[in-house]
This record gives C-alpha cells, sequence and structure tokens, in this order.
C-alpha cells in the first residue's frame, strides 16, 4: 500500500496481538468494512509459537519478542526487570505461559464503579463466552462456540496431586474450574490449548478471518504516528521494511498494541501529558496527562524447592532419553510436558486480614530454574511462584524522545506501598506453610531458593526486592474511566479526540486479579460491539 490508495479502509488497526486480533475478525466479518491490521513483527511462522514447551524458546527470542527491560526500579534494589512481550501476529498470547484466567468478578464490577457504565461482571461475561471454546462444554459460566480453545490439562503428574493434597491439609479447598462460581482453592489450570497446540489469538481469530476480501493484514509494519487533521484522527503513518507508508481511516484508529506500545504511540502522535511532550519537541494534539500513567503489574516471587525423587521436567529435560521420551508422547499423543508449557497447577486464596476475596495466586511448574523461562537446574526441582493478586503500586510509561523505534522508559514501582510488601511476605510464608504441610515430606528436600536463612519478614521481603519478577502482566497505562488521568470512556474513545480508540490491556483502570489474556480478548470482543454500534449509519 502507498499513500495513493491510503483511502482503502475503514479501520486502521495498530497491532496484532490478543485484543487486536479479535477486533480484526470481528470488524472483517460483516464485509461491509474495509479493515487494515498493522503488526510491527512476523508472521507467526516459528514451530516454537505453536508447540506450548516452545514458551522457554520465544521468552528471549530476538524476532518474536520485543525483550523490554524496565527502568533501575528501587523496589526492586536497583534492578532493572526483564519485560518480554510478545512481537509478530497473535502479539503476547503467542508466547505467553497458555494459562487461561479470566480474574474475580469483583474485578469488573469495580471497573463499573469507576465510572465505567457496561464493564460490570454481568456485562462482560457475555463476552468471555462468546470467545470460549472450552473442550468441557458449555455451561452458564462457559462458551463452547467461540474460536478460542481452552483445554484441561489431561495428565495428572504426581507432584501436582500432592499439592492439591498439602492445599487441603491446610485448608485451601479443591477448584476444578478458578473461571467457574469461585476462584478460592488449588487444581490445574485450563490452557489455550487445543489438541496439544498453542491456541493464540492469530490461530483462533486471524486464520479463519485471514482470506476475506475485505481485511488486509500487513506484518512487519511499525506504526510511528497516528495522524491527526485538527482533533480528528484521520489514519496511522508506519514503516515497513524501510519504506514510510500512510493508512488512512475513514472511521476509526484502533490501537490495540498493548500497554506499553499504546501509551507510546499516543504520546508520539502529541497526545500525553502536554508539559512533557512539548519538553521532547512533540506538538501537543491534546493535552491527556493520564497516558502512560497508572502502570500495574503482577509481581512473581519464586520459591524454589529440591525434589526427592526424579519426577520433574528437569529430569526428563536432563536425559537424551527423557527428551525423546516427552517428544514422542507429544507426537503421538499430544500430551505431556510439550503440551502444557511451564505451570500446570494454580492455586487462589487470601493472606491479608482486610481481603475479601483471594488476593494472591500460585503458579506451580513441575521445573526449576533461576529464572521464568530460564535453563532447568541439572537437579529435580520445582517452584512455587507467589504473586499479589491486586497490587497498590503504580509505575508509569513515558516516550525517552521523537523516536518511535526507541523503547519508551518503564517505570513499574514494585512494592511501593506498605500493603503490596505486607502481601509479599505474607505470600511467602504462606508458600512455606504448603511446603512444610504432611502430603508433601516425601517430596520437598530442601527449599533452595530463598532458603532457611531467610527467616524474618524484613528477610522475605528484601528476598522480594532481590529475586521478584514480572508474571508479565503490564496494564492500564491508558487507563478507562471519567476522572482527569482517564485517557478513555467506557467506549473506549481516546478522551477529547475523535475516530481514536485503544482496546488492550491499557485500558483496565485496575488490574483483573489473575492472568490478562482472556481479558484483553475480552477487551477485543467488547470494542469491536462498541466500534460497529457507533458507526450505524
Ligand atoms: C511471557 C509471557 C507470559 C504470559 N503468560 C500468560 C498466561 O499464561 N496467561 C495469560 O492469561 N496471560 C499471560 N501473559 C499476558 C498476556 O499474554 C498479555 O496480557 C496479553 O497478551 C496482552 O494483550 P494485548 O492485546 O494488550 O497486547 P499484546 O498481545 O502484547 O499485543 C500487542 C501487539 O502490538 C504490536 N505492536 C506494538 N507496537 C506496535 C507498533 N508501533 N506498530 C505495530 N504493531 C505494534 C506488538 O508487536 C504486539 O503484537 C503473558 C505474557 C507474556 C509476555
Amino acid at each position: 500500500m502507498t499513500p495513493a490508495d491510503s483511502s482503502l479502509y475503514d479501520y486502521v488497526i495498530v497491532g496484532a496481538g490478543s485484543a487486536g486480533c479479535v477486533l480484526a475478525n470481528r470488524l472483517s466479518a460483516s464485509g461491509r468494512h474495509r479493515v487494515l491490521l498493522l503488526e510491527a513483527g512476523p508472521p507467526d511462522r516459528s514451530i516454537w509459537i505453536h508447540i506450548p514447551i516452545g514458551y522457554g524458546k520465544t521468552m528471549f527470542h530476538p524476532v518474536y519478542n520485543w525483550g523490554f527491560s524496565t527502568e533501575p526500579d528501587p523496589g526492586m534494589n536497583g534492578r532493572r526487570i526483564y519485560w518480554p512481550r510478545g512481537r509478530g501476529l497473535g502479539g503476547s498470547s503467542s508466547i505467553n505461559g497458555l494459562i487461561f484466567i479470566r480474574g474475580q468478578p469483583q474485578d469488573y464490577d469495580r471497573w463499573a464503579a469507576l465510572g465505567n457504565p457496561g464493564w460490570a461482571w454481568r456485562d462482560v461475561l457475555p463476552y468471555f463466552i462468546r470467545s470460549e471454546h472450552n473442550t468441557r462444554g458449555a455451561s452458564a459460566y462457559h462458551g463452547a462456540d467461540g474460536p478460542l480453545w481452552c483445554s484441561d490439562i489431561e495428565d495428572k503428574h504426581e507432584l501436582m496431586e500432592a499439592i492439591i493434597r498439602a492445599a487441603g491439609e491446610i485448608g485451601v479447598p479443591r477448584n476444578d474450574d478458578f473461571n467457574g462460581p469461585s476462584q478460592e482453592g488449588v487444581g490445574y489450570y485450563q490452557l489455550f490449548t487445543r489438541n496439544g497446540w498453542r491456541c493464540s489469538t492469530a490461530v483462533a481469530y486471524l486464520r479463519p478471518a485471514r482470506k476475506r476480501a475485505n481485511l488486509r493484514i500487513e506484518t512487519d509494519a511499525h506504526a510511528t504516528a497516528v495522524l491527526f487533521e485538527g482533533a480528528r484522527a484521520t489514519g496511522v503513518r508506519y514503516r515497513q521494511r524501510g519504506v514510510e507508508r500512510v493508512a488512512a481511516a475513514a472511521r476509526e484508529v484502533i490501537l490495540a498494541a498493548g500497554a506499553l506500545q499504546s501509551p507510546q504511540l499516543l504520546q508520539l502522535s502529541g497526545v500525553g501529558r502536554a508539559e512533557e511532550l512539548v519538553r521532547l519537541g512533540i506538538p501537543v494534539v491534546r493535552d491527556l496527562p493520564g497516558v502512560g500513567e497508572n502502570l500495574q503489574d503482577h509481581l512473581q516471587l519464586r520459591l524454589i524447592y529440591r525434589v526427592a525423587k526424579p519426577i520433574t521436567t528437569n529430569d526428563e529435560l536432563r536425559s537424551a532419553f527423557g527428551k525423546l521420551r516427552i517428544g514422542l508422547k507429544w507426537l503421538l499423543q499430544r500430551k505431556g510436558p510439550l503440551a502444557i508449557g511451564i505451570n500446570q497447577g494454580g492455586l487462589f486464596t487470601r493472606v491479608l486480614p482486610e481481603s475479601e476475596t483471594p488476593d494472591i495466586q500460585f503458579h506451580f511448574a513441575t521445573l526449576s530454574a533461576d529464572m521464568a523461562g530460564g535453563e532447568p537446574h541439572p537437579w529435580s526441582g520445582c517452584t512455587f511462584s507467589v504473586c499479589q493478586l491486586r497490587p497498590e503500586s503504580r509505575g508509569r510509561v513515558i516516550v525517552r524522545s521523537r523516536d518511535p523505534f526507541q523503547p519508551p522508559a518503564m517505570i513499574p514501582n514494585y512494592l511501593s506501598t506498605e500493603t503490596d510488601c505486607r502481601c509479599a511476605v505474607e505470600g511467602i510464608k504462606f508458600a512455606r506453610r504448603l511446603a512444610a504441610a504432611p502430603a508433601l515430606r516425601e517430596y520437598l528436600i530442601e527449599e533452595y531458593r530463598p532458603g532457611p536463612a531467610a527467616a524474618r519478614d524484613e528477610q522475605l521481603l528484601e528476598f522480594a526486592r532481590d529475586y521478584g519478577a514480572t508474571i508479565f502482566h503490564p496494564s492500564g497505562t491508558c487507563k478507562m474511566g471519567e476522572d482527569r488521568m482517564a485517557v478513555v470512556d467506557a467506549r473506549l474513545r481516546v478522551r477529547g479526540v475523535a475516530g481514536l480508540r485503544v482496546a488492550d490491556c491499557s485500558i483496565m483502570p485496575t488490574l483483573v486479579s489473575g492472568n490478562t489474556n482472556a481479558a484483553a480478548v475480552m477487551i477485543g470482543e467488547k470494542a469491536s460491539d462498541l466500534v460497529l454500534e457507533d458507526n450505524k449509519i
């Protein structure tokens, strides 16, 4: 496409990630609208994207992963935290840990209470259901006809079974459906997989739509600015394989570039805090001080245990025979560690007295490594990763210069409130109570990290600051609402300009209590209805 044929589109969507692929499908479904989807990364051709265990390979991949790092964070004792983000069709849904969690109904009721009509649990549940193809079938909570596959982990693991028994011994009930009537409890996760393959949004939503004559998908197309005529967005400038191009949007531009790059693109385009834009020499289109603010993330604290029996994934990956066995298991049955990614099971519970619903989540992996996605230890190991579900700490994302190819500064401010610090300490103590329960005695021989020397609360907090890392859910940087810091309204329209929306994890006013992919897909689903409703003629 060149500037000459740039008037071809009704809608230009920036970013083919979890939300962007949903929008591309739904907006092009009727055949009446011309839709352009721009994605900075490549097509999703690598086998490591599609086999779940490829998670370890894409975690640091130079092409399929933006591989960002935060600014040195005082809450992390000055460390920069590695922030992977998907790059290419499917976005982060092509490289994520596949875990299907929606969050708690109260999360969405809170969004509505913050001035966002239409986003309460009863409003968003139909969109979750519409997106879902749950292999368990349809119910009041689940869908079976949607494009996004959610499947059970069929193999039960001896260690995970012991963890479930141990949790029962300390009062945590078994829960076979974290997305059902109650999130609280312990059990296996359901995964975004289809017959042992990753079900990214590119697979679920783009594949069935890509042949539509009215949908154009451009990869290696990096959006560099939203174009405005006055206060109306009229198109997008992008660079594709070294060539500058312009795509015009007759109706709307929709940013779905994720919680780090949607605010970056707004700022580069003159929508943001005016004094900061002026300082960088960016002409101001709209003074919107909330752009890039309100950054929230889940911080994971990983307790690592040495395991008494050679039953962990570390053991299988260590020997050639083990690798062959798990490879064959996947090839023949689409089961086993290759079909899982990393984490098998989870646990949701309360550790703070003031919490009315679960305030921490565990991810259990029958594998251990010094960092998520890193090289497995050369001994039998497992990981209990604990994270606070609703952190109070708030950070920000801000462009450093006018250069659209320079990543913005990412400032998480982890563990910067008293509640977050208390929750981190209580979460670690809870993990230790679980590890000490009778059912795990014959399995866990030693706490490798943080290790027994860390005993007092101050030492546990120090462990959190020294070793804490992201669990990959940055959100909230173009929050929806009606206060001065809100960036979009409840219909996801950018405040004070026309023809421009944001629809991805940036719009969350508060982070949901759990993993964020299902919520991003729901946002894409609901956004597509909002766009079509508002453009009825
Ligand atoms: C390693 C990892 C593990 C995770 N594990 C889980 C999990 O197990 N379960 C879960 O629910 N969630 C998980 N998440 C989180 C979840 O995947 C994300 O929250 C979700 O995918 C975000 O969706 P999004 O639409 O907001 O953005 P993304 O899916 O990140 O999409 C943004 C897209 O925009 C593109 N883009 C960015 N800038 C531009 C530009 N200027 N021009 C053109 N295109 C651009 C990007 O390349 C990307 O494709 C994980 C995330 C990561 C990174």
